[in-house]
């Protein structure tokens, strides 16, 4: 895989796109690093700066902060994107958020291509990686828009609670006018969903729904609702580093196989992922069997 461009989009917060990116990343360093070529750079468009922190030791936040060399100093033009770029890991390089992103909404406002400036920036790096992954903030305004421009699909993560499918029809008509007007190839690589709670019936609904209504946009991982997920961050860490056996670590590491194998062209359906025996599955097909079983049963 060369430059494939993933932005993690949904205008509501708090729904898991910066988890996802975070451990998307690290999952497809592992998966593609370091017997392949090529690093995965991730990009930090939120003026939160969440998956900058989310893989940095907080000793060196300060820092990072103070240098003046984020994305945002790189769209606005006042310095070159490649001194911006941070190695992070063995094969992950991060452009990393400030808060000043907040006023490039404003500042980009009269400069010509406004929403075309990312994808600029990027060209030359661009064929430098495998996946670039682009974490965004919770709003669909010229920051995301930019990153729409820029990418080749769209990856939408999706907590399983109420109104989850209303949020989802703004972020699809932006999706089709960015389309029509400024970048036609731009796919849907899939909606995914995170927090998922086995013992929720609400949870089982949601997916039910969502496969209903988009059957083949929904991934086949599940994220489901796991607190090792919501520790890592303030390590500095991926859970997949933090703790690389808990449950979130492992649909991570799946929903990596199934990005590149989307990305590959491959359909979904082939996951064909059998439990191993006393394993946890995150997967689609399995929570509806089991429950399709249970129905059964109970009449
Ligand atoms: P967003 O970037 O969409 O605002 P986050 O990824 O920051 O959402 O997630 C919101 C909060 O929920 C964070 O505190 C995060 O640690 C937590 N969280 C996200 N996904 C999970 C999960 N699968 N299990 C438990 N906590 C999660
Ligand atoms: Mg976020």
């Amino acid at each position: 895989m060369v430059g494939r461009f993933v932005v993690i989009a949904n205008q509501k917060g708090g729904v898991g796109k910066t988890t996802t990116a975070v451990n998307l990343a690290v999952a497809l360093a592992q998966l593609t690093g370091p017997g392949s070529n090529l690093p995965i750079l991730l990009i930090d468009l939120d003026p939160q700066g969440n998956a900058t922190s989310g893989l940095t030791p907080p000793a060196e936040l300060a820092g990072i902060r103070a240098s003046g060399r984020s994305i945002y100093e790189a769209i606005i033009g006042r310095i070159m994107i490649a001194d911006a770029l941070r190695r992070i890991r063995e094969s992950i390089f991060l452009l990393p958020s400030s808060s000043d992103l907040v006023g490039a909404e404003v500042e980009l406002a009269a400069v010509e291509g406004r929403e075309q400036r990312l994808k600029d920036i990027l060209a030359p790096l661009r064929n430098q990686y495998s996946f670039i992954l682009v974490d965004t903030p919770p709003s669909l305004g010229l920051l995301t828009l930019n990153a729409m421009v820029a990418a080749d699909s769209i990856l939408v993560p999706m907590q399983c609670e109420y109104y989850a499918l209303e949020g989802l029809s703004a972020l699809l008509g932006t999706i089709s006018r960015v389309r029509k007007v400024l970048n036609p190839p731009l796919q849907i690589d899939g909606i995914v969903l995170t927090m998922f709670d086995a013992r929720n019936r609400l949870s089982h609904e949601i997916a039910r729904d969502v496969n209903q209504h988009f059957p083949d946009k929904l991934f086949q991982t599940v994220i489901p609702r796991n607190v090792r997920l919501s520790e890592s961050p303030s390590h500095g860490l991926s859970v997949i580093e933090y703790d690389a056996k808990s449950a979130g670590a492992e649909a991570y590491r799946a929903l990596a196989d199934e990005v590149v194998q989307r990305a590959a062209g491959t359909p979904a359906s082939s996951p064909e992922v059998s439990p191993e025996p006393g394993r946890r599955l995150w997967n689609l097909r399995a929570l509806f069997s089991r429950e399709t079983d249970r129905m059964r049963r109970s009449g």
